[in-house]
């Protein structure tokens, strides 16, 4: 090859190499546009994502009832804060099988059934433990536009308080009915016996009429304690609060409740000091009314019921009723102010109680934002005991405020 050909062929092979490499770089520019490009549309994305999972996870977080998302392997993808304090869990149970997280063959039998429904299904489970629990579960599975199962979706909804307050409405009913059924039915059964023949008998006449007029006079208390009780519950009653002298009231209730006190050779004491409640006085009349009539009632024959109070280191009035008889037992004692509660069912009613005494006196008290309690020593006596604010002594002018 001449020189010349030569320097022609190098210099053509130059020109080809740099020609490829800025046709290489400008490939190279593109790319690492393309890729930046990319990479931003998939961080764009993933941002987008991220953030309707925070705001979905949000959303649930802030719900009341529990909800659970299973995937569609059935595993656990998200449980929002509702559900992990309706279970207790400790720990994360993401990933899990309901199985695994829960223990619970009730809930994923109903989970099976799902897999043949399209529809929300709904089951009542009961938790088992020593506190008794109940849920209301609607399962319903998640699909997407091709109707291709994405997973399901569990919302909880706690049933227990409501279960509780159900319980005892029907428990209340069937005690009111029970009340109310055995005077009438003893008053029914003493008019027939009058009206069969009875009636000729003077003596045992009257000894009926007043059998009837007993069993009355009962209906009537418990129609009255029973009003009382609803009223005080829907805050239907509106305290008068004024200042108030305990000692005075007891004073009022021992004259009340004497001939009574009389025919059981009972002494009753107020040893109540000068002391100036806010309070209303009709109504904690009632209350040492209760406790005083108790007190009369359960106690021993010729006992002693001593009515006291004192100012006590929180600022509060402190009364006492204390009596010398039978006590009450421990166990009865943490269910003494339940409505009905009667430790001897056949003696209370005996001696014409309604059961709805004690539980009076609590709401009242709890009314005026005092506390009642009970000590007691079986075979030795007992002694309630409560609390109300006490009015700053001003004189005993009325210092008349309404709370309901
Ligand atoms: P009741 O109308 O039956 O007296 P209460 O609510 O006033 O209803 O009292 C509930 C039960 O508590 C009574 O039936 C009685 O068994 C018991 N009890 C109340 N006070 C005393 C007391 N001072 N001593 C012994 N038992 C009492």
């Amino acid at each position: 090859m001449s020189p010349i050909v030569a320097i022609f062929v190098a210099g053509a092979l130059l020109l080809l190499h740099l020609w490829w490499r800025r046709r290489f770089a400008k490939s190279e520019r593109e790319l690492v546009v393309q890729k930046k490009l990319t990479q931003q549309l998939e961080s764009e994305r993933y941002a987008i994502t991220a953030q309707k999972r925070a705001e979905q996870e949000a959303l649930f977080n802030s719900m009341v009832e529990g909800v659970l998302l299973l995937a569609p392997d059935g595993r656990i993808q998200l449980a929002n804060c509702a559900l992990e304090k309706m279970f207790d869990l400790r720990t994360d149970i993401r990933g899990k099988t309901i199985l695994e997280a829960f223990r619970l063959h009730e809930l994923n039998e109903f989970l099976t059934r799902l897999e043949k429904k399209e529809t929300v299904i709904a089951a009542e489970i009961d938790l088992p433990g020593l506190e008794k629990r109940c849920f209301q579960v609607n399962a319903t599975a998640v699909l997407d536009s091709d109707k291709t199962r994405q997973g399901t979706i569990l919302v909880f909804h706690d049933l227990t308080r409501l279960k509780e307050l159900e319980n005892t409405r029907q428990e209340f009913v069937a005690n009111v009915s029970h009340e109310l059924r055995t005077p009438l039915s003893l008053i029914k059964g003493y008019a027939e016996t009058l009206i069969h023949g009875a009636k000729d008998n003077p003596e045992v006449a009257l000894r009926f009429l007043q059998t009837i007029d007993k069993h009355a006079d009962r209906l009537t208390y418990l129609i009255d304690d029973l009003l009382t009780i609803s009223r005080l519950e829907s805050g239907q009653i509106q305290l008068k609060l004024q200042t108030t002298s305990p000692r005075a009231v007891a004073a009022r209730v021992i004259e009340d409740l004497s001939l009574r006190a009389t025919g059981k050779e009972v002494r009753l004491q107020n040893q109540i000091p000068e002391l100036t409640a806010n309070a209303d006085p009709q109504r904690i009349q009632q209350v040492l009314f209760n406790l005083i009539d108790n007190a009369i009632k359960y106690g021993k024959t010729g006992g002693t019921v001593v009515v006291d109070g004192h100012l006590n280191d929180k600022g509060m009035i402190e009364i006492s009723v204390q009596d010398d008889g039978p006590g009450i037992p421990e166990d009865a004692a943490q269910r003494i102010f339940e409505r009905f509660y009667r430790v001897d069912k056949g003696r209370a009613r005996e001696q014409g109680g309604t059961g709805l005494g004690l539980s009076i006196v609590k709401h009242i008290i709890h009314c005026h934002g005092g506390t009642v309690w009970l000590k007691s020593l079986p075979g030795e006596g007992t002694t309630f005991f409560f609390t109300l604010p006490a009015q700053p002594s001003i004189g005993l002018a009325d210092v008349s405020v309404t709370r309901t």
